[in-house]
């Protein structure tokens, strides 16, 4: 496959689950990624174990990639991370707001993504290859679609040398975006995110959190299998290859999987594909 992959994983909470994680990992690398990103807990909760996978996956030999989200963080807490990372070996960052749990007030010394970028590439120059967060959909917190595509533009000036997209279903919204954005001046690698669909009812609570949509031909089939946990897995499987298969024909500079610390749905997706 010559269009360059990267697989996103989050820090396992117990012992098995870095054992699973590693074996996936493994399993994946098979296919030769340009990167592997490690989600960022809100409020710095998993810091540790975002930095221990991180060490973990440099020292398996490949490229990683830290998220990093400034939520409720200071210019001294990021300063000192940023150095932390940089001794570390990481050289690429996902750089975002990130959330705050629910009951949490913002505070904290950078208000969006793009203060962030800004103060990374104030601080380190051109140290990190520094990612963002793009939402074809739209962000859920923006006040408009045009509001949210001019704060993605505001925080690719800042600093960013290319985007991955929140998961989406429909390619046109990614097709828009990243044609409403190349008519604004930004030419930065806009990567799509692909969630595999391995389950219907943890898919559609975490997508309605995050604003991603799922079409209602999509919705009601998973609704319809209710726990026939097969035949949504081969539906699933169907969907987003197929969605894949048409990013691919388009040219889509990488694809960015939400691995979801498994290996077999995406090592399914990638094996059947129809080629580019
Ligand atoms: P921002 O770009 O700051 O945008 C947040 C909101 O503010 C948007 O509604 C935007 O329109 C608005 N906005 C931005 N700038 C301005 C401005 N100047 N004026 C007015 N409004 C503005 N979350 C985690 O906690 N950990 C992770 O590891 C993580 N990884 C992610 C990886 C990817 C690829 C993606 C797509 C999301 C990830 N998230 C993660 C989720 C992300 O943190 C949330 O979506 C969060 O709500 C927004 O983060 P952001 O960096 O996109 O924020």
């Amino acid at each position: 496959m010559q269009t360059p992959l990267s697989f996103e994983f989050f820090p396992p909470k117990t012992p098995e689950g870095a054992t699973k994680l590693r074996q996936a990992r493994a399993e994946l690398y098979a296919l030769a990624p340009e990167f592997c990103s490690v989600t960022y807990g809100a409020g710095g909760s998993t810091q540790e174990g975002t930095f221990n996978t991180v060490r973990d996956i440099l020292a398996e030999g490949q490229q990683a990639a830290s998220h990093f989200s400034c939520i409720g963080a200071t210019r001294a807490s990021v300063r000192e991370q940023l150095a932390q990372l940089k001794t570390m070996g990481v050289r690429r960052l996902v750089a975002l707001r990130g959330d705050l749990p629910s009951g949490y007030g913002a505070g904290g010394e950078f208000q969006y993504a793009s203060d962030l970028v800004a103060f990374i590439r104030a601080e380190t120059g051109e140290d990190f290859h520094l990612e963002v967060a793009a939402y074809p959909e739209v962000h859920p917190q923006a006040k408009s679609p045009s509001a949210d595509l001019q704060a993605f533009v505001t925080k690719v000036r800042a600093g960013a040398d290319s985007a991955i997209t929140q998961y989406f279903y429909n390619s046109d919204a990614y097709f828009r975006f990243v044609d409403e954005a190349d008519k604004l001046g930004v030419h930065v690698p806009i990567v799509p995110g692909i969630m595999p669909i391995t389950s219907s009812s943890q898919l559609l609570r975490f997508s309605d959190a995050c604003g991603a949509e799922i079409p209602r031909w999509i919705r009601q089939r998973l609704v319809a299998y209710g726990d026939d946990v097969a035949s949504i897995r081969a539906f699933g499987l169907e969907v987003v290859t197929d969605l894949c298969d048409q990013l691919l024909c388009a040219g889509v500079p990488a694809l960015h999987f939400y691995t979801m610390n498994q290996s077999a749905p995406t090592l399914a997706i990638l094996r059947g594909l129809s080629g580019e």
